[in-house]
């Protein structure tokens, strides 16, 4: 049974690389017919950030990550439940079970207790770097006498538990990066047991990876070192490891690691900003991985289909946020229209006030049909209203198309004005509709294009740039139309 697991820190936001590891461990146990799990690894307490496990658990729902087991959002969108048998799904709440597997060790002499203090510890580090030595515990406290450890640990003396490295060497066989030698020399005798009583990552990854049946774990580039470390604590309880795959970091434009900058990688904001979460998604998933050559556009279930880990880039992806607007733009045009207009109908009414949209859901549908090519972000609307609202106080020399004067965009629009008066307010139910009328009125009359849609458009949108006349008209109805016909005609005499 193939399982994986996502890991995160509760300390802060979820990071695009983070969404991007989620996705992965996702689409592969999908593929496979397996399971994936959420663990919250909470074992550093001065970092963890209030608020910040529910928000991630909120965030993967949002995006469509539907992992099997774990904390997952409660009833009604409250709370936390955990689901699973594999659980508790957090590492705070499984203290007891780490100190069973550190007193293993320490009884089988493959981890031993440090009463180093932190003063003679930050000493020995001094004296290491002075003399460009490796910074590593010296093992000080490695042969203490069975009576002295018990003397110490009676008195309640602060102090660690870490493990012993032993002699040789370890191979780390990688899917991404491929087979990897490690000295044990290297290595330090990693803290196993922080003095808190709280595990480190270390001895709770492998742990937890071996106690909830995991698999495969992919996780971060930044985690490839510490697995010679994680290989020997499989061998010192006599487990078999799981499978391994490291995925590469992803890096700025400038092949620097990401910036940290909350604003251009944290998953929520993008979506704040308006990003698709099926487009970060296909975004986010084929950074540094693509199925075909010839496509950019996936969706999720293409995604879980054609994922390969064996395929994953080793080099680092660069994340190009042009690409990003381009995708999201596209998905945009693309998306079902009724989704749309409901997703920007609770944007904007949360920007303007209820009661914008409300009521007036047949215009507000035009605008989006109208608009949405024109968006990059689901936000853009926002800039995009105000021209619907009104025409504003634009001045008359913008309805004076190039080639022509102020006494020729008067009279086109005159003519434009009795074309209009005379139709029902059923003859502006169609978009092609009012483009015939207008193009024979054009041909048969034998005018300019320019001529009569330039001061048009301008005098219903009032913009230099915006959708065309038809449209407009279409979105604004007869009374509005004449509204703006007339309001430029007065500017105009
Ligand atoms: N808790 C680690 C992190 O947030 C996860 C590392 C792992 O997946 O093993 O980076």
């Amino acid at each position: 049974m193939i399982r994986t697991r996502f890991a995160p820190s509760p300390t802060g936001f979820l990071h695009i690389g983070g969404l991007r590891t989620a996705l992965y461990a996702y689409f592969f146990a999908r593929q496979n017919g397996g399971k994936m799990i959420l663990r919250i690894e909470d074992t550093d307490k001065e970092r963890e950030v209030e608020g910040a496990v529910g928000a991630l658990i909120k965030t993967l729902h949002h995006m469509g990550v539907e992992y099997d087991e774990g904390l997952k959002i409660g009833p009604n969108h409250l709370g936390a439940v955990s689901i699973g048998d594999h659980g508790p799904y957090v590492q705070s709440e499984r203290l007891p079970i780490y100190r069973e597997q550190v007193d293993r060790l320490l009884v089988e002499d493959h981890a031993y207790h440090c009463f180093c203090t932190f003063e003679r510890l930050a000493e020995m580090r001094e004296i290491q770097k002075r003399s460009k030595q490796q910074p590593k515990y010296d093992r000080h406290c490695l042969n203490l006498s069975a009576e002295t450890i018990k003397a110490k640990l009676d008195a309640n003396e602060p102090h660690v538990v870490r493990m012993k490295i032993p002699e040789g060497e370890t191979v780390v066989e990688d899917v991404v990066y491929g087979r990897m030698v490690f000295p044990n020399a290297d290595l330090d005798d990693q803290v196993l047991l922080k003095s808190d009583g709280y595990p480190t990552y270390h001895l709770a990854v492998v742990v937890d990876d071996h106690l909830m049946e995991v698999s495969h774990v992919l996780r971060g580039e930044d985690w490839l070192s510490s697995t010679p470390k994680h290989l020997i604590l499989y061998k010192m309880f006599g487990w078999t490891p799981t499978v391994f795959a490291h995925l590469p970091n992803l890096l700025a434009e400038n092949k620097k690691k990401l910036s940290k900058r909350q604003n251009d990688v944290a998953v929520e904001d993008f979506l704040n900003r308006g990003y698709l979460p099926e487009a970060l998604n296909n975004f986010v998933a084929t950074l540094g991985f693509n199925p075909k050559s010839d496509q950019e556009i996936y969706s999720m279930d293409e995604l879980i289909r054609l994922f390969d880990l064996t395929k994953v880039n080793r080099g680092g992806a660069v994340v190009n946020y042009e690409k990003l607007d381009w995708m999201n733009a596209r998905y945009l045009r693309e998306m079902d229209l009724d989704r749309l207009v409901r997703v920007l109908a609770v944007l904007v009414e949360s920007e303007r006030g209820s009661g914008f949209v409300e009521g007036k859901t047949e215009r507000f549908q035009r605008i989006v049909s109208v608009e949405r090519g024109r968006l990059t972000r689901l936000n853009d609307i926002l800039e995009r209203l105000p021209m619907y609202e009104d025409a504003g106080d634009y001045s008359v020399d913008l309805l004076v198309w190039k080639k022509a004067d102020r006494e020729d965009a008067k009279l086109r629009l005159e003519e434009v004005l009795a074309l209009l008066e005379p139709l029902e307010e059923s003859n502006f139910a169609s978009v092609d509709q009012l483009e015939a009328r207008l193009k024979t009125h054009i041909e048969g009359n034998r005018l300019s294009t320019g001529n009569v849609l330039w001061p048009l458009r301008v005098a219903l949108s009032g913009q230099k740039n915006s959708p065309s006349p038809f449209e407009l008209a279409w979105v604004f109805g007869k009374i509005e139309t004449l509204k703006r016909l007339k309001t430029a005609l007065k500017k105009l005499s």
